[in-house]
């Protein structure tokens, strides 16, 4: 065998085994596209939007029109007269005992010559005045109690929804604060007709506000801490239900009602945790947690 041929061999070795190697690399980029762990210092933990706007709510369209406020963040629709989804974070700085103030009023955030709900369109409906953001979250200051009960936080709920199935999942969310976690969520509601005390419904007050046929939430697990970096990774807990506005919903517990994230966008059409990765949010949202604490 000649020098030359030996030569030859051994480059073309070199090329086969470069190739294999440059094909394990690949390979190894393309099974693990995300890394284990992402950092995302650009976030805003106190901000009740850190995760996105889920509907891209701004002042400028009035059927998803943003109001802002330190205690939450709404989308109100005015064709519907209540919100699309409202938005918070859930820490202990929310938490104390102010006193549950019980002052329904207009929300003076709804711009002049639209409606806005009052506390009588709702007396003798057979629908309670239910939360989206829950009192109960928000008590460290009177004025932060008060600004839950601004009517477009507040949609016709049929009233074992609101006070059975719908306050045990405000309760977990407590729970999984209590149990370390800063919990953002968003509640809304979809569709319309629902089945309060005195039967079925599809609006209050003469067609201005719509009676929701559905009420869905989702909670994001993201670990307590003191500063605005966020870790959120593929194994982020993403607990999401929707829940019939039906008096016979509260037949079930509240963890019948799970589902994914993926299924309340299709529902509803918004992109949640859009300042996540794709990458991370396609994980995340097709699961479906089974709501443990
Ligand atoms: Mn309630
Ligand atoms: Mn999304």
């Amino acid at each position: 065998m000649s020098v030359k041929s030996i030569k030859m061999r051994f480059q073309l070795k070199t090329i086969v085994l470069a190739t294999g190697l440059g094909l394990l690399i690949n390979s190894c980029v393309t099974v693990r596209p995300a890394a284990t762990t992402v950092r995302y210092p650009d976030l805003n933990r106190v901000d009740n939007l850190a995760l996105g706007n889920p509907s891209g709510a701004s002042t400028s369209d009035p059927n998803n029109y943003l109001i802002s406020r330190s205690q939450y963040v709404l989308s109100y629709n005015r064709s519907r007269g209540i919100a699309n989804w409202v938005s918070w974070r859930l820490s202990p700085s929310w938490k104390g005992d102010a006193k549950r103030s019980d002052n329904f009023r207009p929300d003076p955030e709804i711009p002049s010559g639209w409606y806005a709900a009052r506390t009588s369109d709702y007396t003798n409906t057979g629908f309670d005045r239910g939360h989206l953001c829950p009192s109960d979250d928000r008590d460290a200051t009177p004025e932060d109690n008060a600004a839950t009960f601004l009517l477009t936080n507040i949609v016709p709920q049929a009233p074992r929804h609101n006070r059975e199935v719908w306050k045990s999942v405000e309760e977990y969310e407590r729970q999984l604060m209590t149990n370390g976690n800063d919990v953002y969520i968003i509640a809304g509601a979809s569709g319309s007709g629902g089945t309060g005390q005195n039967g079925y419904a599809t609006s209050l007050a003469n067609g201005k506000l719509t009676v929701p046929a559905t009420l869905w939430k989702i909670m994001i697990l993201v670990p307590a801490g003191s500063d605005n970096t966020f870790q959120i990774n593929e194994n982020t807990r993403v607990i999401a239900i929707n829940i019939p506005n039906d008096q016979l919903a509260a037949d079930k517990p509240w963890r019948a009602y799970l589902t994914s994230v993926d299924a309340l966008e299709n529902l509803t059409g918004y992109d949640f945790m859009s300042n996540l990765s794709v990458d991370v949010q396609r994980i995340i949202e097709m699961r479906i947690d089974g709501g443990n604490s």
